[in-house]
């Protein structure tokens, strides 16, 4: 059973072949270097399936490091 990011990079057109979870959105490897540095800089977390299937959570949100 495929996920949604995996139907989407299937169906993908052009060179999308990255997906942002939290955008719902395709980027080619290129753009998606971009787009995660743009959650950085915007202290948001973000999903992200690479062309190859692999998916990482990147945790952006300083509110979840805590008390210091
Ligand atoms: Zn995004």
């Amino acid at each position: 059973m495929l996920t949604e990011a995996q139907k989407s990079i299937l169906r993908r057109k052009s060179d999308e072949d990255c997906f942002c979870h939290t955008c719902n959105a395709g980027f080619n490897h290129l753009g998606i270097a971009r787009h995660r540095a743009m959650h950085r800089d915007n202290k948001e977390n973000c999903k992200i399936t690479f062309s190859k299937g692999d998916t990482y959570e990147y945790k952006y949100d300083t509110k979840n490091h805590s008390s210091k």
